[in-house]
């Protein structure tokens, strides 16, 4: 199984939850309405902005499409094995 590297960048994050409301397992807010990464049977860390968890490819395809409908592009995407940076593509 893949393993991502998720982070969403807080100074770009403004709060428009459009990343929740697509994938609710993996995005929450944090009381300063920014986003963090979450980890399906893990418990919540509001303060951390990065995750590295494995997913299957359709866990991967939901985080794609959060990350794709951040307005800001706050959410990137990190191949954790190879470095390669999947989203925003380079
Ligand atoms: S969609 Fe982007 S701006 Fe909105 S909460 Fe998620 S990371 Fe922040």
């Amino acid at each position: 199984m893949p393993k991502l590297r998720i982070k969403v960048d807080r100074d770009l994050c403004i709060g428009a939850a459009s990343c929740v409301t697509v994938a609710p397992i993996y995005f929450a807010l944090n009381s300063d309405n920014k986003a963090y990464p979450k980890e399906p049977g893990l418990p919540d860390e509001p303060t951390v902005h990065e995750r590295v968890i494995e997913v299957s490819d359709s866990e991967k395809e939901a985080i794609l499409l959060a990350a794709q409908s951040c307005p800001t592009l706050a959410i990137f995407i990190h191949d954790e094995e190879t470095g390669e940076q999947i989203f925003p593509s380079v």
